[in-house]
């Protein structure tokens, strides 16, 4: 019999206990969340569940009686407040609890707008929890105003949400174009003119001067010097990995908490997966911010503290919904040299990235079968004709017989 206890009940935490209990392991498994609800998903937190389209038990992961019933103790609304790596143990307040295996899967922080400038007034809102997104449905009203700080995904889908209640959104983002941390100019040309359609109000190369009211935020004084009366803010500014833990415990950390091929960190009984770790992937170490990341790594986690010695490796992909559109991403874009556009009929469209030859991601929109095809491309370090991609007549399936 043995202890591993898992700290952070999020979705690498729930998917890496559920992992060693249906693998078979048979010693006690200990996960332990903050939050004071069991480990749900947080894709639909900025849509269906925002927009009031799904209901709050079907943002569980699994049935609140399924842990108890698979020999896991589920510990919400308890925050574990130190690691002391030495004794092999966890403080959670006053209490001490040992293990033999240690798994961090504390997620992430959202940046917040700094309270100087305003960001402290009430109705400014980040969208990382449940809570966060409880607060802020009821602002989502008919002619409500509201301010979006951050061009990435997360400001972009509140933005989607919002509009499609009848909210007036101006959406601001300090860059030169929105998605320009992680997209090609043609995938924020693409949402750009899709949220225009829709009447937000996108302003590049705009940052927020301050928030001005009292106690409750009721306006904004832009970068360009333009004013404007909203009734709540929304703040979309990126988010850091929650490495507080493993730093004070003297672990290993680079832009994350940094763990080998196999999911260790720098002591060799505690683990790290999701959002919160780094792992080396082809020639560097990268962190991912994506639910399928944090599923597979928690896995891989899980077998390897059952002894499987299997290193991960990473198929990057991703989704967001905006209205009408689904865009899905496959693979990493980073180094990209070129992007290749393949337009189809309305909504259609995908671009794909390449590095000289090499295939490297691909953004497709309301086109699942460009995301399959690609996906499948890349996960066999495949390449793709350019010119044949660039026709939106030829069959992209083909492409992977090649
Ligand atoms: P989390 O799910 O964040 O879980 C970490 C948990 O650890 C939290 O509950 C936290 O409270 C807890 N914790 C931290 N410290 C402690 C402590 N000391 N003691 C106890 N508990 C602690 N990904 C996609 O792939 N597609 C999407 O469309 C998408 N949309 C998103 C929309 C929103 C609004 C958000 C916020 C995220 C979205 N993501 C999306 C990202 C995805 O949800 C995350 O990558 C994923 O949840 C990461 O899982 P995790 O388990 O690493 O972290």
């Amino acid at each position: 019999m043995g202890h591993v206890v898992v700290i952070g009940a999020g979705q690498a935490g729930a998917s890496c206990a559920a992992k060693l209990r249906s693998g078979g392991y048979d010693g006690d498994i200990t996960l332990i969340g903050a939050e004071p609800v069991p480990p749900y998903q947080r894709p639909p937190l900025s849509k269906a569940y925002l927009m009031g389209d799904m209901a709050l038990e079907r943002l569980f992961l699994r049935p609140e009686a399924y842990y108890a019933e698979n020999g896991i103790t589920l510990r919400t609304d308890t925050t574990v407040t130190g690691i002391d790596a030495a004794a092999r143990e966890v403080h959670v307040g006053g209490e001490t609890l040992g293990y033999d295996h240690l798994v961090l899967t504390t997620g992430s922080v959202p940046n917040r707008l700094p309270a100087a400038i305003g960001g402290d007034l009430q109705n400014v809102f980040a969208v990382r929890d449940l809570a966060d997104a409880d607060a802020m449905a009821p602002y989502f009203r008919e002619g409500a105003n509201a301010l979006i700080v951050g061009g990435g995904y997360i400001g972009l889908e509140a933005a989607a949400v919002a509009a499609k209640n009848g909210v007036h959104v101006t959406l601001i983002e300090m860059a030169d174009r929105i998605l320009q941390r992680v997209a090609a100019p043609q995938t924020s040309d693409y949402f750009r003119a899709l949220h225009s359609a829709h009447g937000v109000d996108i302003r590049e190369q705009t940052g927020l001067e301050r928030l001005t009211g009292d106690g409750r935020v009721t306006g904004a004084v832009l970068s360009d010097g333009s004013e404007l009366k909203v009734d709540f803010v929304i703040a979309g500014v990126g988010i850091r990995p929650a490495t507080a833990l493993a730093d004070a415990a003297g672990l290993a950390l680079d832009n994350g908490i940094r763990t080998d091929a196999f999911g260790r960190t720098s002591d060799p009984h505690i683990w790290a997966a999701g959002d919160c770790a780094s792992f080396p992937f082809r020639d560097a170490q990268i962190r991912l911010e994506s639910v399928p990341n944090a599923i597979d790594q928690a896995e891989q986690v899980a077998e390897n503290i059952m002894g499987a010695e299997k290193e991960y490796v990473a198929k990057p992909w991703f989704w967001s919904d905006q209205y009408d559109v689904k865009l899905q991403i496959a693979g990493l874009n980073t180094g990209y040299t070129d992007v290749v556009a393949r337009k189809g009929e309305g909504q259609t469209a995908s671009f794909w990235y390449f590095r000289g030859d090499q295939l490297l991601a691909v953004d497709a929109m309301n086109d699942p079968r460009a995301y399959m095809v690609g996906k499948r491309l890349i996960e066999a370090d495949k390449t793709a004709d350019k010119t044949v991609l660039a026709d939106p007549s030829s069959d992209l399936k083909a492409l992977m017989r090649a």
